[in-house]
């Protein structure tokens, strides 16, 4: 990974965002400590829902997992102190910036410094500039899904995550409606613009999970749907016009735990296993302000316990580095140790010792959405926004796509292998040979085995006739 141009920049949040290409991504790294530019003020403002379609579905998919570390980018780990609790996300980069023809990166060039004046330079250190800059002209996209038992708050916790009101026109069901439906997948897109950064944030919700009499299969539709958006991109990306690719994979899958029950249910085991190797899967403790603070010290505790136990590959913060300071390790361990991340959601403002703020009142008190004593909120936000989107989208492309890629090549050269042999087949029995051939199953060694034995066989029949007439 590449750590170099530290740009006197305290934070960047967002330049960790989206970049669609390898090489992209790569660059994007060299990019987090850029600093932002000057005399610049974009509003927040939030577009109206674009989208909202069911997804059908295709057949389950198990490929295996490889091991996978990964290093840890340091600056991208925000602080409760370094990011105001309320108010808007905010990032502080943008394209516009003080130009000139000499110095085309302005106050942000690289060899800006005294020392650097009187030095040769070819000047390609402004290459994490251009990169940033054509990033930021793309925009990003994020593809982040909500999943768990409904009523478990996982719309409000959308709503309050991206301070936006995606819901606006769900139809709730009635008990008799709801035991009947079956799982549903929804999608609901919105592009955020925030200091000029762009992001089309995808929601992909679940409705009816864990709803039926019997929920046994309750996963399959969501598989179905994970593969789906994989199956659509491998097309995509062998076909001929593979510029403007949509990619709708799923790069992160929030799993709603239920506070009320005794850690996880077979259902949330069952779930997660179904789906962890396809996707990255961050385990919420919903609902915390049901819970005293021993109560979610016990529960979190007995959910590691439980995900270890049955074996689920939950998303993995990337590694620490060993040269990393004592602060940042202890952050990073911090971040690592809130798993489940507890939350709290509120679609509403409320005011309290004359601020306002989202929240929820109760007649004994007030609890707050981003206050740290209350609940993980604010580490799942930072944690999700502003300092591992990149690498959720990296760990996607890199493992469950890259997985999912192989087993499906896997199965297209098996096809081919056993479609030459077929009409190797064929071939052999009109011309009324009498060789032998395997029909039955057999393993990849064997057919490797065969194949070449085949091609020899056809080799030599062709070359027959001229040794013959020799
Ligand atoms: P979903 O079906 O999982 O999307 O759940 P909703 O977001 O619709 O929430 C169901 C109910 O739970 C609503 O009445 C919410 O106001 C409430 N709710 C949402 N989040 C919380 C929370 O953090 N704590 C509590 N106590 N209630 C919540």
């Amino acid at each position: 990974m590449l750590r170099c141009y530290n740009l006197p920049n305290p934070c960047h949040p967002l330049s960790s965002l989206a970049i669609e290409d390898c090489e992209d991504a790569e660059l994007a790294y060299t990019m987090r400590d850029l600093p932002p530019r000057a005399g610049h003020s974009f509003p927040g403002c939030e577009m109206p829902m674009m989208e909202r379609e069911p997804d059908g579905s295709t057949r389950p998919h198990t490929p295996g997992t490889p091991t996978f570390t990964r290093s840890m980018n340091r600056s991208l780990l925000g602080s409760e102190t370094e990011f105001p609790r309320r108010g808007p996300l905010s990032s502080m980069s943008s394209l516009d910036s003080p130009l000139s023809p000499s110095r085309p990166w302005g106050r942000f060039d690289p060899y800006d410094s005294a020392e650097d004046q009187d030095k040769e330079y070819v000047g390609f250190a402004t290459l994490p500039n251009q990169v940033h800059r054509k990033s930021v002209k793309k925009g990003f996209a994020f593809t982040l899904m909500v999943a768990g038992e409904s009523g478990l708050g996982k719309s409000t916790l959308v709503n309050s995550l991206f301070l936006t009101d995606l819901y606006k026109d769900r139809k709730m069901l009635n008990a008799e409606e709801r035991i009947s439906q079956t799982v549903e997948i929804t999608k609901h897109t919105v592009a955020i613009e925030e200091k000029g950064v762009k992001l089309k944030l995808t929601i992909v919700d679940t409705p009816g999970f864990g709803d039926a009499i019997n929920n046994t299969e309750s996963w399959r539709a969501v598989v179905d749907y994970i593969d789906q958006q994989f199956e659509q991109y491998f097309r995509d990306e062998s076909g001929l016009n593979r510029k403007n690719i949509q990619d709708n994979r799923v790069h992160c899958c929030l799993y709603f735990i239920s506070p009320f029950g005794h850690g996880l249910r077979p259902m949330d085991v069952e779930f997660m296993k179904m789906l962890h190797e396809k996707v990255n899967i961050v385990p919420v403790l919903a609902k915390a302000d049901s819970l005293t603070p021993l109560e979610i010290r016990k529960m979190k505790m007995k959910i590691r316990e439980e995900i270890e136990r049955f074996d689920i590959n939950i998303y993995q913060f990337p590694e620490c580095d060993s040269d990393e300071d004592e602060e940042f390790k202890l952050q990073h361990q911090e971040l690592k140790d809130s798993v489940p991340f507890t939350v709290i959601g509120s679609n509403v403002q409320v005011e309290s010792q004359g601020s306002r703020f989202r929240g929820r009142q109760y007649p004994w008190g007030v609890v707050e959405v981003e206050n740290p004593v209350h609940s993980d909120f604010l580490k799942l936000r930072n944690m999700l926004v502003r300092t591992h989107m990149q690498d959720l989208k990296d760990v996607t492309r890199e493992m469950h796509y890259e997985n999912y890629r192989a087993q499906c090549i896997q199965n297209m050269t098996r096809m081919v292998v056993r479609e030459r042999k077929r009409s190797l087949c064929n071939r052999l029995r009109d011309s009324a040979s009498d060789l032998p051939v395997p029909l039955m199953p057999v393993d990849s060694e064997t057919e490797r085995l065969i194949w070449e034995k085949d091609e020899e066989v056809i080799h030599l029949r062709l070359e027959l006739p001229i040794f013959c007439s020799l």
